[in-house]
């Protein structure tokens, strides 16, 4: 690294902390950023040289790692083409091609796809398709059941349906639109079974169903509410009740989609389809923003044989062609992989080498489903020098509250695995010194 380098790293780390909102942050302390000069496999080379282990996918989206062959060239050959037209009234092959692989991979009965740029976007067309289904059939169904500690995105009507506590609610509480909410899936993906689990749900729907447009939920696991894994037959009997009362379900798979939980679509753990499907992240192995809302054709004809006439929503970049090729590239990489395998694989892993953290006084509990590793804390940690502890060890790892969790991208190697491993132990073992 020469002088001209350090200097120029000086300089943007400056300009970027004075004048560049970063995620959830403060403008006037934000917190240290790392600048980056590129990214290549599972690694992220920061401009002072030092190379990380990505432990994080960039919050659960690069399926393949960074600078990927077969996502590069579909990117270029897309851009030689076009890289964007409107999408109304015109279309083109990347989005027709993409459209059909997710109805041929999702559950089954979804069978209408709505593209847009990001992931609260998807759950925001979700809520309106649930709204408008209702409106066409001239029920006054505009309320949602969501569960505490959902979390499903940033934007008015995600915001409304993410857990209440310790979330933006507060901040925003007389905009967020009012709903209701059951409790946390208490039954772990492992434990035994128990139907008083659903009593909750039970009762706040035959309460209130004649209110209810949708029930929407993150189907196995909750993410950023705190990495909850739970029952699938939570998730199945979940299903059955919006049957029962007519409510339609909503499933946000925009983190556990495309094989993190080891199933293709998490909703496969519980062998049910929902009605409306949101998809994101991962979609474009985590090469640019883009989202697909996915429904049935019951929905779909539903709302556009309503008053309406239409699905009220076009944004500018809906259908972006780019993104199309890049999700199609990536799509087609992981339909010829042996996904599962990488998955399992990482999983077998994740539990021999993290179990160990359990006997740390600061460690709560250990959990991992799929390619997501999760060590509970006792305490929330102190993110900046958490963070900076992992920079250290030469792994990029993002805690939250009381959580140090990893979701790997499926291509890293045993040794990066173990390096990701072994520095959450370290770090939970300097916690308790
Ligand atoms: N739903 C879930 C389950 C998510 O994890 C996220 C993102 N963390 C979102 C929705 C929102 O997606 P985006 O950040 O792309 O808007």
């Amino acid at each position: 690294m020469n002088d001209k380098q350090i200097n120029k790293q000086e300089i943007d780390l400056s300009y970027d902390k004075q004048h560049i909102w970063h995620p959830y942050t403060s403008m006037t302390t934000p917190i240290p950023c790392y600048p980056v000069d590129s990214a290549n496999g599972c690694t992220i080379s920061l401009t002072s040289g030092e190379v990380l282990v990505d432990g994080m996918s960039s919050w659960w989206a690069c399926l393949f790692g960074y600078n990927v062959k077969e996502l590069n060239e579909a990117a270029t050959q897309q851009l030689a083409k076009m890289s964007h037209v409107m999408f109304g009234g015109l279309t083109h092959q990347p989005a027709v091609d993409l459209a059909k692989t997710l109805i041929e991979i999702t559950p089954k009965g979804l069978e209408k796809v709505f593209f847009s740029d990001s992931g609260s976007v998807a759950v925001e067309v979700a809520m309106k398709m649930a709204l408008q289904y209702w409106q066409s059939l001239g029920q006054n169904k505009t309320k949602f059941i969501a569960l505490k500690k959902g979390y499903h995105g940033d934007t008015f009507a995600a915001m409304s349906v993410t857990d209440p506590e310790g979330s933006m609610h507060e901040l925003y509480q007389d905009f967020v639109a009012k709903n209701y909410f059951t409790e946390q899936p208490s039954i772990n993906f492992d434990q035994p079974w128990q139907q008083s689990a659903m009593d909750d749900l039970s009762t706040l729907l035959a309460e209130n169903h004649q209110h209810i447009a949708a029930l929407i939920l993150e189907p196995i696991v909750q993410g950023a509410g705190g990495m909850h894994f739970y029952h699938p037959n939570y998730l199945k009997a979940a299903r059955s009740l919006c049957d029962q009362y007519g409510v339609l379900l909503i499933a946000d798979e925009i983190a556990t989609g495309f094989g993190r939980t080891g199933k293709l679509f998490a909703c496969e753990h519980a062998d049910i389809s929902p009605d409306i499907l949101c998809l994101g992240k991962a979609i474009t192995g985590g090469y640019m923003s883009f989202a697909a809302t996915l429904a049935t054709t019951k929905v779909a004809t539903t709302i556009s044989e309503g008053k309406a006439g239409v699905f009220m929503h076009g944004p500018t970049f809906m259908g972006n062609a780019l993104a199309c090729s890049v999700a199609n590239a990536n799509l087609k990489k992981l339909l010829s992989t042996d996904w599962q395998q990488l998955v399992f694989s990482i999983s077998s892993q994740l539990n021999s080498q993290l179990l160990r953290c359990e006997q740390l006084p600061s460690v709560n509990k250990v959990r991992v489903l799929g390619a997501i590793g999760v060590v509970e804390l006792h305490r929330s940690v102190d993110m900046v020098n958490i963070q900076k502890q992992f920079v250290n060890l030469g792994v990029w790892i993002r805690p939250f509250g009381k959580l140090i969790y990893v979701m790997p991208p499926y291509v890293a190697s045993k040794k990066q695995i173990n390096k990701l491993c072994d520095a959450i132990y370290q770090v939970c073992k300097k916690i308790d010194e």
